[in-house]
């Protein structure tokens, strides 16, 4: 598992590392280069997408690092676009074969209006016949969240939601908390946009951190895992050195009052 960080136990059991690399908007030489260079420090979590277009590019790079199948947790999701009736199942299939492998974890991406019952149900029915070994959510926000589990079969393992002390997401947060979902913050570094707020500096001057380290600090110390993306190997090995980051309570209720909603990318409370 990651280095010196930890893991969530997922409801089917198996290990999530805590600490995953992102890939998104990485061209694809820079996911293989930074994927080799987050294996060669201690990364065992790799974050991919359909729609980032480069998970054969991370699969490729995990097969090239020589590192056991097993060592490495890698998830995907099924873009918008294949959660229509019919094409979920082949998408699905389609990464598998890109990949090189059964991922360990599979996410609907987004709350799709009119097909996330029906994506739910194909999904459901692959991990219950074996084929995935584990399911999930993304962007899924408390109504999506209600909504499924009134019908659920299977409770998702997972909902990957943004998440930083900007945008803390109470809501969702307790509901996955009740009812087992391990969360995953995405955007945990809210794409660099608030790294140099002076609440950051002062607190990572006090831990001998960055204000970054002291971002993903917070996200383990919420319970969530955390994926920040890098393609830069000094980052990559900067955003896995956080064993020694520990924030005390006056630490943590300084990034707590950062709440500001503050969302960088698409926002799915206005998706009903
Ligand atoms: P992040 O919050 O991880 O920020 C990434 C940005 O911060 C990049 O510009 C990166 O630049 C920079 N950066 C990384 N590390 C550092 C550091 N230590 N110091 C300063 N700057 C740094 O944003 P993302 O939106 O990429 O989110 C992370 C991952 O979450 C994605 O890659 C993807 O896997 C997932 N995601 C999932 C979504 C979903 O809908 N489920 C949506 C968005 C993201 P550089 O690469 O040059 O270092």
């Amino acid at each position: 598992m990651t280095a010196g960080i930890g893991a969530l136990r997922l409801s089917t059991g198996a290990e999530m590392p805590a600490v995953g690399l992102g890939v998104f908007r990485a061209s694809p030489e820079e996911t293989g280069t930074a994927v080799k260079a987050a294996r060669s420090v201690g990364y065992c979590h790799v974050d991919t997408a359909q729609v980032y277009g480069n998970e054969a590019v991370v699969g490729l790079a995990i097969r090239e690092s020589g590192i056991d199948r097993a060592e490495v947790f890698v998830t995907t999701k099924v873009a918008p676009a294949n959660m229509a009736p019919g094409r979920i199942g082949p998408s699905v299939k389609g990464s598998i074969l890109a990949l090189g492998f059964v991922p360990d974890l599979v996410l609907l991406h987004w709350p799709q209006p009119d097909h996330r019952r029906g994506a739910w149900q194909v999904l459901e029915e692959m991990h219950l016949v074996g084929d995935l070994p584990a399911i999930g959510v993304s962007n899924f926000m408390e109504g999506h969240l209600c909504e499924l589990l009134d019908s659920a079969r299977v409770v998702p393992a997972a909902n990957q939601i943004q998440l930083s002390p900007f945008l803390q997401q109470r809501g969702v947060r307790d509901i996955c908390r009740k009812s087992g979902i391990a969360v995953a913050a995405y955007s945990p570094l809210t794409k660099g946009r608030r790294l140099d707020h002076p609440v950051l500096a002062r607190i990572a001057a006090r831990q001998g951190a960055t204000a970054a380290q002291v971002l993903l600090a917070w996200g383990l110390q919420a319970g969530a895992a955390v994926l920040p993306k890098s393609v830069r190997p000094d980052r990559i090995v900067e955003n896995i050195a956080l064993s020694s980051v520990r924030l005390d309570a006056e630490d943590v209720a300084a990034l707590d009052a950062l709440e500001e909603n503050l969302v960088t990318g698409w926002n799915p409370p206005e998706i009903v």
